[in-house]
């Protein structure tokens, strides 16, 4: 494959922007090589600055479950534009966005839109903190709520990949309030809980964790730390960021049939536009201003471009409950058809899969936290990793994050996917 106009404009790239990229992930820098530049997407393929073709399972890190380009959202952009896009002050977009979202999920009284995942997070455990008067939180190994400084202790995504081990510019009276155990583990959290009663503001989670690769909840776990933190009088979020909308249309607390009491999301809601937002109960979320005095602002929250992007992209999703057995189909197919022709020898390999997210790890071990993730062997995924994109297959650069499916996404382009890998 010649990706020359990539490694021309990577060369250039890192001449004005750190590493290359506005986002570390992005620059291969685990996996080695160059990173593709991409030109343009529609549907389920990427188009390079070189002309190649892939097959997406990235898909934004999660916002495209329909796929590229998506013409009622392009549109639905478009016309709004021409209407201005900003203006600081509220629209009756914003009322709609929100009342539909309320449909969608459970648990949700008043939800405060932000423009990313991180300041989602980052809000909400401030709100957390100001209503219960208490500053610690449990966050788990191996999970990522962004990159605002108390959440960046053993933290997933790009610092796993990277495998940094305490963070730079985080001080030591930050993270001393951030309190973490292995995931899928109750016990840990029992005896944290234990160790510093009444001072948990919040135990804060990805109900599957997408952010190791994709690990899944153990059976009665969410359901489990419902029942701590009812118990103990601390607030359970969901970090909904990538489960959101993509798991169900009320994400995981739909799909495990757990409600939490604040819940955070992005990347889907916004269809490919900078949207996150955090959600609740009345009595919770009264506390954020001007209701209350917890404050939180944002100059582009609410966005005109960015709610009509998300507005349309969920009023589809709620409108036709059946992609989400279509996305369980293509998972499953893509799963099995894996699992047939990956070989355990030379390379030990396991599969994690909930709905349209999945993982597969070289590891002859089960995959339940974050320990078992960095157990699995690095260097092959690396090598998988290339050998699928020389096939035109575009995996998450990183053995710590999750594959994507889109519902654009077609039987062959599975067929082929799994061609690809019985190559490997
Ligand atoms: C992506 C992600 C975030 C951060 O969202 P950004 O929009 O990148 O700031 C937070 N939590 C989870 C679970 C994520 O996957």
């Amino acid at each position: 494959m010649n990706i020359s106009s990539s490694k021309t404009l990577f060369e250039r790239a890192q001449q004005s922007i750190p590493g290359g990229v506005n986002s570390p992930v992005r620059a291969f820098k685990s996996v080695g090589g160059t990173p593709v530049f991409i030109d343009s997407a529609k549907g389920a393929y990427l188009h390079d600055a070189d002309g190649n073709k892939y097959i997406d399972f990235i898909n934004s890190w999660g916002p495209m479950i329909l796929g590229h380009a998506h013409e009622p959202v392009i549109r639905a952009i478009e016309e709004k534009a021409a209407g201005s896009t900003s203006f600081g002050a509220p629209t009756q977009l914003e009322i709609e966005i929100a009342e539909l979202i309320k449909k969608m999920a459970p648990g949700i009284d008043l939800i405060r839109m932000v423009s990313s995942g991180t300041e989602a997070c980052m809000s909400a455990i401030r709100l957390a903190r100001g209503y219960t008067g208490r500053n610690k939180f449990i966050k788990f190994e191996g999970c990522y709520h962004g990159h605002a400084d108390c959440f960046l202790v053993k933290a997933g995504s790009g610092v796993a990949t990277f495998n940094i081990q305490k963070v730079p510019g985080v001080t030591a009276g930050v993270a001393a309030d951030t309190l973490t155990c292995s995931y899928n583990d109750i016990a840990a959290v029992e005896s944290l809980v234990a160790a510093h009663k009444n001072e948990i503001a919040a135990i804060i989670i990805e109900p599957v964790a997408g952010n190791m690769g994709c690990v899944l909840p153990n059976e009665g776990y969410l359901q489990a730390l419902r029942k701590i933190c009812d118990r103990e009088k601390i607030l359970l979020i969901f970090d909904e960021v990538m489960t959101g909308f993509r798991l169900a249309k009320g994400g995981a607390q739909e799909k495990f049939g757990v409600t939490a009491d604040l819940i955070t999301y992005g990347k889907i809601i916004g269809a490919g536009m900078p949207v996150g937002a955090f959600a609740g109960r009345k009595e919770i979320m009264q506390h954020i201003a001007p209701v209350g005095a917890v404050y939180q602002a944002g100059t582009l929250s609410g966005n005109p471009l960015a709610m009509i992007a998300g507005y349309t992209l969920l009023s589809e999703l709620n409108a036709h409950p059946e992609i989400y057995e279509e996305l369980e189909k293509k998972g499953a197919y893509l799963e099995k058809g894996l699992r047939e022709v990956l070989s355990p020898k030379p390379y030990p390999f396991t599969i994690n899969r909930v709905g349209s997210m999945i993982s597969v790890f070289f590891s002859a071990n089960e995959v339940c936290d974050f320990a078992g993730a960095t157990a699995a062997n690095i260097e092959v995924f690396n090598k998988f990793f290339h050998h699928m994109l020389d096939c035109g297959v575009y995996l998450p650069p990183s053995a710590f994050e999750t594959w994507f499916i889109s519902n654009a996404i077609t039987y062959q382009d599975l067929d082929r996917t799994i061609e690809a890998a019985s190559r490997f």
